[in-house]
This record gives C-alpha cells, structure tokens and sequence, in this order.
C-alpha cells in the first residue's frame, strides 16, 4: 500500500504514529494532498492513503437536516470510505477512492470552539461526522474516538454524532460512556446488506455492537437509511423488523431516523453515470427537485416503522 504524507506533518504525532505502524508500506512525503487527491487515478486500483493538513472542517448542514432546533454542522475530517455501498455519493463526488485523513486535530477542536461561540446558546449544537467516511470503521489508524469523544465532553449544549456501518467498537469500550456523543448504527436487511453494502459489517455484527455498547451505557441511535425497494420489499422489510423486535430494545435507543435513498438531479445524473446498472436507481422517481420512491411506498414504510417504533420516536429523515 502506498501512504502519502503532507511534508508539513512531519512533527505531527498522529501521522508519526500512522507511519510508524505501517513501517512497510511505500511512504512518499507530498507538498499538497490535492496534488494527489485532485487528479484523476484510476479508480480501480487499489487505494492509497493521504494523511493531510487542512483548516475549514465545518460545513453548516442544511436547516432541515434531522433533529429540530439544533444548530447543526457536518465535521469533514476524513474524505472516502472503507465500505463500498453502491448508493453512496462517494461514487462520484471525488475524482479518486484514496482514504483521506486530515490529521491537525488541534485545530479541528479549535473550529469547533470558534463554530459554538458564533451560535445561539439555546440551541443545541450537533456535529455530524463520519458524513464523508466511516470514522468508527478508521478508528484504529486515526484515533478519532479517543481524540475527539473526550473533547466534546467538555464542551456544553454540544453534542457529537458517529455514523456507522462499522463494528469496530473496542476503542469505545476502553473510556467511560460519554454524555455527548451518540454512536449511530445504520441498519438495513441483510438482504439489502449483501448485495449493496460492500464489505460493511453483517446485520447481526451491528446488532451486536448496539447491544454491546447499550449495555456499557453509550447512547446509542439507529439509522433506516437508507430504505430502498428491493423486489419483495414488504416482506423482507416486515421480516426485518420483526427480526430486529427480538433482538433490540428500543426503549433503550436514544434516536431513530428512516429516510430513503435521495439524489437532487445532478446527483442523480452522477450517480447513473457512475452506476449504470445498479437496479436501486431505476425504482426513483422525479419528486420537485429530487429523485426518490414513490410517495406511496415511502408512506406505507412510514406507517410501518411508527407502529413498530412508536411515532414519537421515529423521525423522518428529509421528506414531509
Ligand atoms: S458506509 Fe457510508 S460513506 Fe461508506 S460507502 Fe457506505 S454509504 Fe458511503
């Protein structure tokens, strides 16, 4: 495996330590991570890691984006993913697969502090991360957990949310259960699983997890996302959630979201490009400004899910 470094990280203790541990991959030092990451390279072949330097890491999420009332931002400290899923817009939004780390933490923590201070203090501040990778899954190269669960504890009326399809929990369970971070598990049948979420962790490996981590009291929420129409998806889907009945206990689970595959046009557009032949894609239909499913099946799947769930704690995730 080829790792590149940014020439500016040498004196960086996180890339001293990623470089050390990987002693016996070809190390080439860089200027710039864009004179890699911003060409065009084959993307078959396979992926390098960049570890890097940068500043702006906060993105303002849209207004609509899951929990009301929040002030909400996605944290891009990473750039692609382990997992392959055929929906991801990973697909198309970089010109190339490499895993992309930025690895200036401090300053990272320092945005954010600067992000909270520019906001109303009544509202609660929620960052997103692991929006552009799976921080859980690059836990034990980056450390992100241990660096950055740590620090959003200090920090009031913030919390911190890691998105998953990882089981690599066994950082999470060295430090005590925080306050202000939710590890998320996105769950889908393993049928869906299989065929469309490439070498991501298996349903019952996940449910495992949540359990685990439920059980060393970590708040722990669930993501349906995204749902999609496979052939036979009611039935599969109802199997699903009876399954998932038997196995967890909701009550314990601090948030729910469901929401469905979404592409606006372009994305749209890029994806087909980009996936040609991935069925998913021919079940969306134009809705306004977005390709998604039919609003009758999102709305048979709402119903269902709110039984299942309690409507109460189920959120929709970018419909109405
Ligand atoms: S786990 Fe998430 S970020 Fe990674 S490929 Fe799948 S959808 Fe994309």
């Amino acid at each position: 495996m080829i790792i590149y470094a940014e020439k500016s990280l040498e004196s960086n203790l996180q890339a001293k330590k990623i470089l050390e541990k990987h002693s016996n991959s070809d190390i080439i030092w860089i200027d710039n991570h864009k004179n890699i990451f911003d060409k065009n390279i084959a993307l078959t072949r396979e992926k390098s890691i960049i570890l890097a330097k940068w500043k702006n890491f906060i993105q303002n999420a849209p207004d609509w984006y899951w929990f009301a009332g929040t002030n909400a931002f996605f944290l891009k400290n990473s750039i692609n993913c382990v997992f392959d899923c055929d929906y991801c817009y990973l697909k198309w939004a970089f010109k190339n697969y490499d895993l992309l780390f930025f690895l200036d933490y401090e300053t990272m923590k320092n945005e954010v502090i600067e992000t909270i201070k520019k906001e109303d203090n009544w509202q609660v501040n929620r960052f997103y991360s692991s929006d552009y990778s799976d921080n859980l899954a690059t836990d034990n190269l980056t450390d992100f957990t241990s660096e950055f669960i740590p620090f959003f504890e200090t920090l009031e009326n913030t919390k911190l949310e890691i998105r998953t399809k990882s089981n690599n929990i066994w950082n999470l369970l060295k430090i005590t259960a925080p306050k202000n971070t939710e590890i998320a598990f996105s769950l889908n049948p393993s049928e869906v699983v299989e065929a469309y979420e490439h070498k991501t962790t298996s349903l019952d490996e996940r449910i495992k997890s949540i359990n685990t981590l439920l059980d060393a009291g970590w708040n722990v929420g669930i993501r349906f996302l995204p749902l999609v129409e496979i052939e036979n998806y009611k039935e599969i889907y109802d199997n699903f959630l009876n399954y998932l009945k038997w196995k967890i206990d909701f009550s314990r689970i601090s948030s729910v979201f469901i929401g469905w595959l979404l592409y606006t046009n372009d994305d749209y557009n890029n994806i087909l490009k980009a996936k040609p032949l991935l069925d998913l894609l021919y079940k969306l239909h134009k809705d306004w400004d977005f390709y998604r499913e039919n609003r009758w099946v999102r709305d048979r799947f709402y119903t269902k899910f709110w039984e299942f769930i309690k409507e109460k704690k189920c959120n929709i995730c970018l419909d109405n």
